[in-house]
């Protein structure tokens, strides 16, 4: 159950504190506080855990300072759409809105490698008006002798290229929760030039450890990828890990599942999915067509396959596209046969444009066929 605290109301106020000592008092019930702020307004709500059954829901609704309850109806209370939930939810980081409803474009290099490609491919995204990239700098290899990533080395001079260039937000997969310091120490020391959003990825969806020290953070965002070999739920409830821990800013990536199925594709692409993760839960949808099709290969009318598959991600509603590009693929130490050329970054914008409008015609069209 959540209770909703009035707009103006916080749990320091009289009234606040009057709910939370009521809902203190009852048995088998534990609150926890969550902090929600809007672009507007900040919300408070309380969510209850244990013998909800118990509680009468019009008695909490009808105290003063209390908005609304919503019973749970999912076993992911926190990020969990829920029945009659009409909340909107959504957040605002370093200047870039991340919702159900805006778009945002991650071009970047999947491995930082040198100075020159970060600082080339950051030039690009800005002078394309994008504030948004991703940069990885600790790489999970599936052997131990392949290339693992620059790590915390290269930090300084991937976030001063982001300021200088005007990037507001770097994705950055995290696999170990000493990355995390390493980030937040490096943006303190070189001044904050730009942002971070973690990145949990497909090989770390269930390092419950990992995800309960990145939840319990609040100041950077986190993108968390869909497990590749396991269900959907076991993958929202990954991400519910985080958000139960305090950190509710987090975007949730599909990036294809592992399956012969998937062949000639690296992955089997799962972007059917994007309405479906709005359905059940409140958390902004990005797609990863670069790791799910995984190729360069195309189709007789010359479109790539990770055009196409971008395509389906953004008219079913994507919110965000991670996506790899490369100065020289060739020459890249991770994932380089996918990377996309840089003289094909505009081709790709402009290809996305047309399926965003198409999406906003339908939902348009929707609307029309509703009145
Ligand atoms: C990545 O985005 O660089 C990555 C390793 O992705 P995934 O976790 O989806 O394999
Ligand atoms: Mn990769």
């Amino acid at each position: 159950m959540i209770v909703i605290l009035d707009p103006e109301v916080d749990v320091n106020s009289d009234a606040g504190k009057q709910v939370l000592n009521f809902l203190n008092s009852r048995e088998g019930i534990t609150p926890r506080v969550h902090t929600v702020a809007g672009t507007q307004q900040t919300l408070t709500e309380i969510y209850l855990v244990g013998n909800t059954a118990s509680l009468n829901q019009s008695e909490i609704e009808n105290m003063t300072g209390v908005e609304r309850v919503v019973r749970v109806s999912k076993s992911y209370a926190v990020l969990g759409r829920h029945a009659n939930d009409s909340r909107s939810y959504g957040f605002d980081y370093n200047g870039v809105r991340f919702d159900q409803d805006s778009l945002q474009v991650f071009a970047g290099l999947c491995a930082v490698d040198t100075p020159e490609n970060v600082d080339h491919m950051m030039k690009a995204v800005s002078q394309r008006g994008l504030s948004c990239t991703r940069m990885g700098a600790y790489k999970p290899r599936t052997s131990p002798y392949s290339f693992q990533g620059l790590e915390a080395n290269c930090l300084p001079w991937v976030f001063e290229s982001a300021g200088k260039h005007g990037i507001k937000v770097v994705a950055m997969e995290i696999t170990h929760d000493s990355h995390v310091d390493e980030i937040l120490e490096t943006l303190e020391q070189t001044g904050h030039p730009t942002g971070v959003m973690l990145q949990i990825g497909t090989r770390n969806t269930q390092n419950f450890e990992l995800l309960k020290v990145v939840g319990r953070q609040t100041q950077l965002p986190v993108l968390i990828k869909r497990g590749f070999g396991i269900t959907l739920e076991e993958s929202l409830n990954a991400a519910e890990y985080m958000a139960s821990e305090g950190n509710r800013n987090i975007i949730f990536c599909l990036r294809g599942m592992k399956t012969n199925m998937g062949d000639p594709h690296r992955n089997f692409v799962d972007f059917s999915h994007v309405p479906v993760v709005k359905r059940l839960t409140l958390m902004p949808v990005c797609i990863d067509p670069s790791h799910s099709v995984g190729t360069r290969a195309g189709c007789p009318e010359g479109i790539l396959d990770v055009f196409h598959a971008t395509s389906q991600g953004i008219i079913a509603g994507a919110n965000m596209v991670l996506v790899d590009f490369h100065p020289e693929p060739t020459k890249a130490l991770v994932d380089g046969p996918q990377a996309l050329l840089m003289s094909e970054l505009d081709h790709f914008l402009e290809d996305i444009e047309i399926s965003r409008q198409a999406y906003l015609q339908r939902k348009a069209l929707k609307q029309k066929y509703t009145d």
